[in-house]
C-alpha cells in the first residue's frame, strides 16, 4: 500500500478519525453495501438488480498498517 499525502482534510473510512492536511493515507477500494447480489431495488422508477460497486475509500495510516 502506497501512502500518499493528503492536501485537503479527510476522514478515515475505517476508525472515522480525521486525516489532517498533510498527513499520510492510503487509498483502498471496498464493496459498497452490504447487499445480496441479485437482490433487486427500485432505482429512479427503474427496477434494478444490485450487485457490488467498489468505491475508493481514504483510510489513515494506523488502519493501513494494522492490516
Ligand atoms: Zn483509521
Amino acid at each position: 500500500m502506497k501512502l500518499k499525502k493528503t492536501r485537503k482534510e479527510r476522514k478515515c473510512y475505517s476508525c472515522k478519525s480525521l486525516i489532517n492536511k498533510g498527513d499520510l493515507y492510503g487509498q483502498k477500494s471496498i464493496a459498497l453495501g452490504e447487499k445480496v447480489n441479485g437482490e433487486s431495488e427500485t432505482f429512479d422508477g427503474m427496477n434494478v438488480v444490485i450487485n457490488y460497486m467498489r468505491i475508493p475509500v481514504s483510510m489513515c495510516q494506523c488502519c493501513l498498517e494494522n492490516k
